[in-house]
């Protein structure tokens, strides 16, 4: 489908567990005033999953029920939804879909720091070298609304925010 008529545009923030899409999210926020949907902590706060995962060590997310919670608020625009996934959303909710990137050893060290066990870094890091988060976007979305940023220092996250904000002042004539 094309563009869907929206008064404000809907933004997706994906990426790899640690490249940054939460506190980019929140800059974005402020600075363009889009409203912040951290879908990780709606599945939580909603329960938007059929259970925990031990192997995994995560929620089992109900793609069905989040998208069920989410389309009257997507549908009247002006969101940035912050979520490590991309291809379970309706295409045409989004105007603009970003993928970040993070090198793998500053990855790595953000994951440790977040306290996650080994398998779980290793996962994240082995997802982030194949890209897959970067495929899942081009094989979900038209390629001209895909942009992969890199996210590896706190001026690329200043550069990446300034950037999007840029996008969405074009995009709502303001
Ligand atoms: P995500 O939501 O993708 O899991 P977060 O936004 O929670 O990632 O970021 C994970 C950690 O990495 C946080 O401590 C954050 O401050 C840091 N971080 C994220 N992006 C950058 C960046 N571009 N430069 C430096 N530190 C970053
Ligand atoms: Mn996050």
């Amino acid at each position: 489908m094309g563009s869907v008529k929206r008064a404000l545009p809907n933004i997706l923030l994906t990426g790899t567990p640690g490249t940054g899409k939460t506190s980019t999210c929140e800059l974005v926020a402020e600075e363009t005033g889009l409203r912040h949907v951290n879908v990780g902590e709606l599945v939580k706060s909603q329960e938007l999953h059929s259970g925990w995962d031990d192997e995994f060590g995560c929620y089992v997310i109900d793609e069905d029920k989040v998208c069920d919670a989410l389309e009257t608020l997507v549908a009247q625009g002006g969101f940035v939804v912050d979520y490590h996934g991309c291809d379970f959303f309706p295409e045409r909710w989004f105007d603009l879909v970003i993928v970040l990137q993070t090198d793998n050893t500053l990855l790595y060290e953000r994951l440790e720091k977040r306290g996650y066990s080994q398998k779980k870094i290793t996962e994240n890091v082995e997802c982030e070298i194949m890209h897959v988060i970067a495929e899942e976007a081009r094989e979900s979305y038209r390629a001209e609304i895909v942009q992969i940023l890199p996210s590896n220092t706190v001026e690329d996250m200043e550069s990446n925010v300034e950037r999007i904000a840029q996008w969405v002042k074009q995009c709502t004539g303001s």
